[in-house]
């Protein structure tokens, strides 16, 4: 089956005493849990909401997160999550731009939903907590008979439409089936031994508005009848006693989450031994963070990657097959490949990572890929559709934007963006590199490295570090300038307290590159 709702009712069939949800000392069991769900798809159809009509959740990761998210596709709808942290002018966008009906959200954001509303489609608004401008959730639910039936869907209707990152450009809207949804979901299972147990506890710290935490959290537990452990905010230390007192078994995270993890004064002690699965993804994580994570908390930690095109996951390294640097395999029925310019299939290197980027030259280029989790396309934005996917051998192709190259034992490497390449005196420059190299040096607690307008060199790099001990930027310019070639090093390092991050733990590098730049 590939259809979220049929498929989590199974589960809800077969483990209906079981605990879904878990948050703040309560349990919400799969039968308490579908009964909410059935509710508010009853609310939904009762305000007419149509098949295919938008429903956006503007809510941290809460219990009520999944119940509006079942909820709306239970009814037909799509979904369209928004990033809790937006204000008033960025949920406009995604609200005109999606035409959704109804926002579920929490009574603190209703005021930004009232400023916008006029301009977008929306009729109703919904909140978790009391507000005078929206109906409480509880209410709506209450509003409601209970509706025993789906609303039935093909496996190839749209169920999901996030919004891609928006670290760069306007954000767009992503196409995504049941089937991209379900099969991902059941993909990223089987990366663990024997798959997602009814008895796995996931820790729910991606957020889910954002594809990554959907799909690897909320959707491969539910599909199983595991439990989810919303953490509506990330929260190091709240984490670690969450895993520690529920014995939690799975952890996805982004990189930024694992060196917080590493960075705290009491890592030594937090004893994490119920996890099974730790996986990091969203952005690469530089090989010193998954070595300290796996000393310090004794736990093996896999590297995987996707985009939100692509439901996400496409790669990923697993027990008994894994490469530290390397992004991992494709999973197993998704096809990939490294092409030049001209889109001619790049052969591999015999085996990674490569050392000495002179080797690389030849073999580097972007990543496409192939596969039944790729999305149908972009919302309404046929120019962006006709850029992102190439015909080729009868496949549609799907241009990720990442620049990479892989080896003969079928791992790939990210080497960086594309975007985020800097091009200096006629050098390529991939910040990653960089970024690795800093995030070796003892005083380092976090970095980041781009490239800004140069009248001399075009553009000229810069590194930005928020330094966990005693050290100067002169000392952190000498120490890249013995390491790497001298084209690379940075010509300026300024000293920050804090990156700026995406709530997903992507650095927002147009940020720093426009205060470089000033
Ligand atoms: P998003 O659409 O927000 O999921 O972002 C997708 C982008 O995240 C990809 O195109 C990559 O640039 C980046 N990304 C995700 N996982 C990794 C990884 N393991 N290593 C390097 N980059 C990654």
């Amino acid at each position: 089956m590939t259809n979220l709702v049929s498929d989590v009712i199974s589960t809800v069939d077969t483990h209906a005493e079981q605990t879904a949800l878990w948050y703040e000392g309560q349990d919400i069991s799969y039968r308490a849990f579908w009964s909410q769900v059935r509710r508010f798809a009853g609310a939904l159809r009762g305000r007419g909401i149509e098949p295919s009509d938008r429903v956006a959740i503007y809510l941290p990761n809460l219990p009520q997160y999944v119940v509006g998210f079942f909820g709306t596709l239970h009814a037909g709808g799509i979904v369209v999550p928004m990033n809790p942290q937006y204000k008033a002018r960025e949920i406009e966008h995604l609200l005109a731009d999606s035409e959704a009906r109804v926002v579920l959200t929490l009574a603190d954001l209703v005021p930004y939903v009232t400023q916008v509303k006029d301009e977008t489609d929306v009729e109703h608004v919904v909140s978790v907590g009391d507000s005078d401008a929206a109906e409480s959730f509880a209410a709506f639910l209450d509003s409601a008979d209970d509706v025993s039936a789906p609303v039935e869907r093909a496996d190839d209707d749209v169920a999901v439409q996030p919004y891609t990152s928006g670290t760069t450009g306007t954000p767009k809207g992503v196409l995504l089936t049941h089937r991209n949804l379900a099969w991902d979901a059941r993909a990223v299972s089987e990366l663990m031994d024997g798959g997602v147990r009814s008895d796995d506890r996931f820790l729910g710290a991606l957020p889910l508005f954002h594809i990554y935490g959907m799909t690897v959290t909320m959707l491969s537990t539910l599909f199983e009848g595991g439990s989810y452990y919303p953490l509506p905010e990330w929260d190091a230390q709240r984490a670690l006693s969450l895993i520690e007192r529920q014995q939690l078994t799975v952890m996805h995270g982004v990189p930024a989450m694992f060196n917080d993890l590493i960075n705290q004064e009491n890592a030594t002690e937090a004893d994490l031994s119920s996890l099974r699965f730790v996986n990091s993804g969203g952005s690469s994580l530089p090989i010193e963070v998954l070595e300290r994570f796996e000393e310090l908390y004794d736990a093996e930690l896999y590297e995987g990657y996707g985009l939100t095109e692509t439901s996400p996951v496409t790669h990923a390294n697993q027990p008994g097959s894994r490469r530290p640097g390397s992004i991992g395999q494709p999973l197993d029925g998704v096809e990939a490949k490294i092409v030049d310019g001209a889109g001619e299939k790049l052969p591999p290197v015999e085996r990674g990572p490569v050392e000495d980027d002179a080797d690389l030259d030849s073999v580097t280029g972007e990543l496409l890929v192939h596969g039944p989790n790729v999305m149908e396309g972009y919302a309404d934005l046929p120019a962006a559709n006709e850029g992102a996917f190439t015909e080729r051998d009868g496949k549609r192709w799907f241009h990720t934007g990442d620049i990479g190259y892989y080896d003969e034992d079928g791992f790939f490497y990210v080497v960086d963006r594309e975007k985020h390449m800097i091009n200096t005196a006629g050098y390529n420059v991939y910040p990653r590199e960089v970024e690795e190299l800093l995030f070796e040096h003892p005083a380092v607690a976090d970095a980041a490295v781009v490239g800004v307008p140069d009248e001399r060199r075009g553009e000229t790099v810069v590194a930005f570090v928020a330094p966990g001990g005693d050290v100067t930027p002169e000392e952190i310019k000498q120490y890249c300038l013995d390491t790497l070639a001298e084209y690379k090093h940075p010509r300026t390092v300024e000293f920050v307290e804090e990156l700026p991050r995406t709530t997903t733990g992507k650095v927002q590098k147009f940020e720093l590159r426009d205060s470089a730049d000033q």
